[in-house]
């Protein structure tokens, strides 16, 4: 059965809720261009002083109103939902004591990001727990590739192509530092040109192209093509090698930790921090219409493309609306969480040992699972993402119980329930899985979507992250978070850097605005 995570929200009545609003009148007394359609009767948001008002609590909405607030600014975040997070909470989903991650669970880009890192481990108060290995590949035989800390382990483990998985990553490894900055950020003229170059020469290639001239043996084909699979591209495509390298080198550079408590813990380390800057919250305060909020203060939305054309409501200029209805939404996501008597009873040795598992076998299996997708099929093997966070933060389960969370792609706006072809593939590497299973929970692209808007039709990056549009998010333009509309920014992951929680889309759009509003 499917279970919804969305809950019913009771709008918080501000004192004017009841207030009819008055078309408010931009500098220079003209109406601002959302404003020339105003419906009267339509409900006005008390904003009391702020001048910046941040729509959207996921993590680019509170790094964007964290970063006004540090410019000075007056910031009022409104979230829909009760609690703030978006794709980064946590909740009971299965059975009381079990707490799962309803969205993002692994978080190496949130450890890398330059604004997570402009927060002290005090102010954001999350613990980061890495787990034995950052993640393990297990393959049919009862044996499993593993991805380490150590770069010369994992090269280790892969046999033949040892000196070939060193070529290809400690020079990335050795300039991560420089690189990962750039990586995390909106196309730019490069402060570090040799290693983005570095990086580009193979980045630019697809995962399947890298892999087979690059590795000769199963083993590091397979490991690059799951990594590589979180694009939610076809891997015969570019630029799936660079998603591929990206995670590769984050697990050797920072690891891939979980935060104790759940995501959760980052989202309200982000809302607490943002609170002890001056910034207000208010959960509970779904906007539907930009006419809701006075145009002549700084609006940025943690919105996708979509949610931005209908909440203007014709408001927009032509160009500038017709670009964001051309913006292309990529594969939803199937995701299952499950409640467990015991750890997962995986076949091969070091898997207990990873926080994520890939499982889907060999390149070519992943590679055609991720191909069938793009079709608008759903693959009898999919490629399934798998966390197991409780045996590394016995907080999320009961004593000697635990909890697992898993995805797999589909079709966007999918219906097909997934859950048996996902069990099957943990079953594959894990035999009486089944057997330790005491509820699960499942969330298909439709509860995705109810759970968090911005997932549209189950699209968890907010928009297709291929060359065509991983820089060019939303619209091509010099500056990607503005907008023709003055004052009105984007924030969201449908900006660059795009998808994950490193807060930069926010961090970046917030920096625009100030830049453009002085
Ligand atoms: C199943 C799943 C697994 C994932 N796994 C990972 C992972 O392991 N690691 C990782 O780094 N990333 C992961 N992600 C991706 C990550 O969650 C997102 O990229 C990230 O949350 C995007 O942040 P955001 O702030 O742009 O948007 P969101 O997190 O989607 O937040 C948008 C917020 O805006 C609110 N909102 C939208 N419209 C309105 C409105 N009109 N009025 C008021 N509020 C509104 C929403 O309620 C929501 O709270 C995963 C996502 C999903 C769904």
């Amino acid at each position: 059965m499917e279970r919804s995570a969305s809950r019913a929200v009771t709008p918080r009545r501000g004192p004017d809720l009841d207030r009819s609003v008055r078309p408010s009148r931009a500098a220079g007394g003209q109406p601002a261009p959302w404003n020339r359609r105003v419906q009267v009767g339509c409900q006005a948001v008390d904003v009391g002083d702020a001048d910046a008002i941040v729509v959207g609590a996921g993590p680019n909405g509170l790094a964007a109103s964290i970063e006004l607030a540090r410019a000075g600014r007056s910031v009022l975040l409104l979230e829909a939902a009760d609690t703030v997070g978006g794709g980064c909470r946590t909740a009971e989903l299965t059975l009381p004591g079990f707490r799962h991650d309803v969205c993002s669970a692994i978080h190496p880009l949130a450890v890398a990001s330059p604004f997570f890192r402009s927060i002290s481990q005090e102010e954001l108060g999350v613990g980061w727990v890495h787990p034995g290995v950052p993640l393990a590949h297990p393959l049919d035989g009862g044996e499993a590739v593993v991805l380490e800390r150590s770069v010369e382990a994992t090269a280790a483990g892969l046999g033949a192509d040892r000196g070939a998985y060193l070529r290809a990553i400690a020079p990335l490894v050795d300039a991560g530092e420089r690189l990962v900055p750039q990586l995390l950020a909106p196309l730019r003229m490069p402060r570090h040109p040799v290693s983005l170059a570095r990086f580009g020469l193979s980045g630019i290639r697809s995962a399947t192209g890298l892999s087979r001239s690059r590795f000769r043996g199963e083993r590091a084909r397979a490991l690059l093509a799951g990594v590589a699979a979180h694009s939610i591209l076809p891997l015969d495509r570019s630029p799936t090698a660079a998603f591929g390298l990206t995670l590769a080198l984050l697990a050797h550079l920072v690891g891939w930790p979980m935060a104790r408590g759940g995501s959760q813990a980052i989202a309200d380390g982000l809302a607490r921090h943002l609170e002890s800057l001056g910034g207000r919250i208010e959960t509970g305060r779904r906007i539907t219409a930009l006419s809701e909020l006075p145009p002549d203060r700084t609006i940025l939305l943690d919105v996708t493309p979509r949610q931005l054309v209908s909440m203007a409501q014709g408001g927009l200029p032509g160009r500038y609306e017709r670009a964001l209805r051309r913006y292309r939404y990529g594969p939803g996501v199937y995701k299952v969480d499950w409640a467990l008597s015991s750890p997962i009873p995986w076949t091969a040795p070091r898997v207990p040992e990873a926080g994520t598992v890939h499982l889907g076998g060999s390149l070519e299996e992943v590679a055609d699972a991720e191909a069938a997708v793009w079709r608008g099929e759903h693959p009898e093997r999919p490629f399934v993402v798998l966390a197991q966070q409780s045996p590394f933060d016995p907080s999320r389960a009961p004593a000697g119980r635990h909890t697992a969370w898993a995805y797999c792609h589909v079709p966007n706006g999918s219906s097909v329930d997934m859950a048996a072809r996902i069990e099957a593939q943990v079953e594959r590497f894990a035999p009486g899985f089944g057997d330790v299973i005491l509820a699960r929970s499942t969330m298909g692209p439709s509860a995705l979507e109810r759970h968090d808007p911005n997932h549209v039709g189950g699209d968890i990056n907010g928009g297709i992250q291929d060359l065509r549009q991983l820089f060019t998010r939303p619209v091509v333009r010099t500056d990607p978070y503005s907008t023709p509309v003055p004052g009105l920014f984007l924030c969201s992951s449908s900006t660059p850097p795009g998808g994950g929680v490193h807060g930069m889309c926010g961090s970046f759009a917030a920096r625009s605005a100030v830049r453009h509003r002085g």
